[in-house]
């Protein structure tokens, strides 16, 4: 049993997990699976099998996110689903934040200790900037926006891919434990 990290992680799911081009719906616009993002999948894994906190904070369909975490077999690595369908407002909402912090029985004093990672610079990071939470700009994806246009859009780092994730989350994790 590995011990539990002091680092909670936020994710987004959609171009920061799994590739939004590969997404396959049905007539009802559900999500029924999508592909990894190359190396995610194997980063999701690993990052929970290491002992970390994982909640999705993702905007879209319960059912979507249901569909594709069954589908990949890694919805066992969320220790919340956090889902703007769900919470009826999307990111960056501080509602959808606060959701988090409650499921995982967080409070203002752990904010230091929450990471969110995400590559929409206008709902995750800024939503993240504006909790106080430490923001990790994920700038993979072709979609969306790719330059600050609001002060708060700034991310706290930005990586480039997946396999990147490790090294920076072991990183804060030994930043915030001394
Ligand atoms: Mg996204």
């Amino acid at each position: 049993m590995t011990n539990k990290k002091k680092l909670i992680i936020f994710t987004d799911s959609g171009d920061t997990i799994i590739d939004e081009a590969t997404q396959i719906r049905d007539e009802r616009g559900i999500v029924l699976r999508a592909d990894f993002i190359p190396g995610a999948g194997e980063v999701l894994k690993q990052l929970h099998d290491e002992g970390y906190t994982i909640a999705l904070v993702a905007d879209g369909e319960w059912e979507s996110f249901q569909n594709v975490y069954r589908e990949n077999g890694l919805g066992h690595c969320f220790d919340a689903w956090i889902v703007s369908e769900v919470v009826g407002q999307q990111k960056p909402a501080a509602v959808m934040f606060e959701a988090a912090y409650e499921k995982l029985g967080l409070t203002e004093a752990d904010k230091n200790r929450i990471v969110m990672i995400g590559n929409n610079l206008k709902k995750d990071i800024a939503g993240a900037n504006r909790q106080g939470i430490t923001s990790v700009w994920l700038d993979w994806s072709p979609r969306y926006f790719h330059t600050i246009e609001e002060p708060d859009w700034t991310p706290d780092y930005t990586i480039r891919t997946p396999a990147e994730l490790p090294a920076l989350i072991a990183m804060l994790e030994e930043k915030i434990s001394k």
